[in-house]
């Protein structure tokens, strides 16, 4: 990173990842493989299943992956610490460490490469099985929308495996060939959200919500809002105040000089 960024010590965050952390992944591998399980029995066995909406679903499914993919993400780089209750320890370690360690990621095993991931995928699938809940009433929407959440659990699930490999020096062929059709994370697409202003490129499962959140200028609006309201300075955590407030003016965070000035001094 620039000159004026401040960061964490890699080897001290590395550390973080705990034999309770691992154990807590390999339980959440199970329950997300047993409940995504269920939720694709319970569509076969819907009778309005139709083949023909599966490739909408699939768009849908991976649509949805990919925005939630970079709405944690930013979410995440942008906010909180490794004090942040819960979270600190559980999330924004590996995302600060990610940024000081690019490399790190290609020496973790499936388990810590992927173990939070797949958990995570069990709020999808717990949710479709609600959608599902009584076999009398399902209609072709319902099986729909289970059909997107099944696609979106293969690639929420996988993100983090897609993002390990668009860091990878020598991928195998077959990945070299999905990542140059965009199928899945091009690496140079997202070398640029490690490169400054670091602010861009959040979405890491495909990458193709990139361009419409940044036309639509999503983050930005959010990180102003959340600015606005609670005073607390995007990414100063990750990159250090100095070039956090250089980033938040670029952004256009910062527009009051007050505002500017207040932050300056009080974030010290
Ligand atoms: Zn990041
Ligand atoms: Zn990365």
């Amino acid at each position: 990173m620039g000159e004026s960024t401040k960061q964490h010590d890699a080897s001290e965050l590395a550390a973080g990842y705990t034999a309770q952390h691992r154990t807590y992944e390999i339980c959440g591998i199970i329950v997300a493989i047993a409940s995504s399980s269920w939720l694709i029995a319970r569509i076969v066995q819907s009778p309005p299943l139709s083949g023909w909406w599966m490739p909408l679903a699939a768009l849908v499914g991976i649509l949805l992956s990919d925005f939630i993919s970079g709405f944690v993400h930013w979410l995440f780089d942008t906010w909180g610490s490794l004090d942040t209750p819960v979270f600190g320890r559980l999330a924004i370690r590996t995302f600060r460490h990610h940024h000081v360690d690019q490399k790190a990621i290609t020496t973790h095993d499936f388990i810590e490469t992927n173990g939070h991931n797949i958990s995570l995928t069990t709020i999808y699938s717990v949710s479709g099985l609600l959608v599902l809940r009584s076999a009398e009433t399902v209609t072709l929407s319902d099986v729909f929308i289970c059909m997107s959440l099944v696609w979106a659990t293969l690639f929420t699930a996988f993100t983090s495996q897609i993002h390990k490999w668009a860091h990878q020096d020598q991928p195998s062929r077959l990945v070299a060939l999905l990542q140059r059709t965009r199928i899945i994370l091009a690496p140079e697409h997202h070398a640029a959200h490690h490169s400054a202003p670091y602010n861009r490129n959040y979405c890491i499962t495909v990458g193709w919500m990139n361009g419409p959140l940044r036309a639509i200028r999503f983050f930005e609006t959010l990180e102003r809002t959340i600015t606005a309201i609670t005073g607390v300075l995007p990414r100063e955590d990750d990159i250090g105040k100095r070039a956090a407030l250089a980033v938040a003016t670029e952004n256009g965070t910062l527009d009051q000089p007050d505002e500017k000035k207040a932050l300056a001094v009080t974030r010290d």
